[in-house]
């Protein structure tokens, strides 16, 4: 129901955490967050109040490098509210991290087709299936992540705001919307993706709407937009005035 992702030179934990809280207003089910320990993607998430994550965080000793992570709180649509189907969800390789908010609407169907290609799935969530699925493009097809990435999501039927990591590519923001909103907020250095604009006016006020079936690829030296035939979109950087 909520998504925050960050990358940039401050602790992104707590930019995450702050964020999330920010969204708590939307309500939601459970929380998680991930993120690089020492290059491997780690996840920590939790059914139950963003606090709850935020006391599971401190207890495990997580703590990101690379300066990146994104975090998620949920409103279960596939799958019971608990810790397992809980987002962040990981590629079954661990390689790729996603967080999503929305429905696949045609999981079903490409759960069964990775399942008879060996995949094994950990949660009840349409939202594993769509990481697993990108994993088994890129593999299958001998694809770079962003190109697996935008092909996967044009294959798919339903609504996503998604953020995805990728181990190959550590210091990389993978994003696309479409039928749920995203925001990206862009400051000296360091960039911001929510659900709507709440967690990040603090840090800053340019910030670009991503339009429907778009994706942006955000990197440490720049950002591109694209849609999903893979056509590079002008920016549209906006100034906002929004009260906290
Ligand atoms: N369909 C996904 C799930 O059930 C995402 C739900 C959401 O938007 O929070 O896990």
């Amino acid at each position: 129901c909520g998504i925050v992702a960050y990358k940039g030179s401050q602790d992104s934990i707590e930019v995450i955490l702050k964020g999330l809280k920010r969204l708590e207003y939307r309500g939601y089910d459970s929380a998680g967050i991930a993120g690089f320990e020492y290059g491997k993607l780690v996840c920590c998430k939790k059914q139950g109040k963003v606090s709850e994550l935020e006391n599971k965080i401190l207890e495990d000793q997580f703590s990101f490098d690379h300066g990146v992570g994104i975090g998620h709180t949920r409103w279960a649509t596939h799958g019971e509210p608990n810790d397992k189907n809980a987002h962040p969800h990981l590629s079954q390789d661990g390689s790729l991290a996603i967080i999503h908010n929305g429905i696949i609407e045609n999981y079903g169907s490409l759960k069964k087709e990775l399942e008879i290609h060996g995949y094994e799935f950990a949660s009840q969530t349409d939202t594993e299936v769509l990481v697993n699925f990108i994993h088994f493009i890129r593999e299958s097809e001998n694809l770079s992540t962003e190109e697996a990435f935008r092909l996967a999501l044009k294959r798919v039927i339903g609504a996503y705001a998604v953020v995805m990591l990728s181990n190959t590519e550590p210091d990389y923001l993978f994003a696309a919307r479409k039928g749920s909103p995203m925001v990206i907020g862009i400051n000296q250095g360091e960039y911001f993706i929510a659900s709507d604009a709440t967690p990040i006016v603090e840090y800053t006020n340019e910030v670009i709407y991503l339009k429907e079936s778009e994706i942006a690829i955000i990197s440490s030296e720049s950002y591109t937009i694209k849609n999903l035939d893979n056509a590079v979109q002008d920016p549209r950087i906006q100034t906002i005035d929004m009260e906290l």
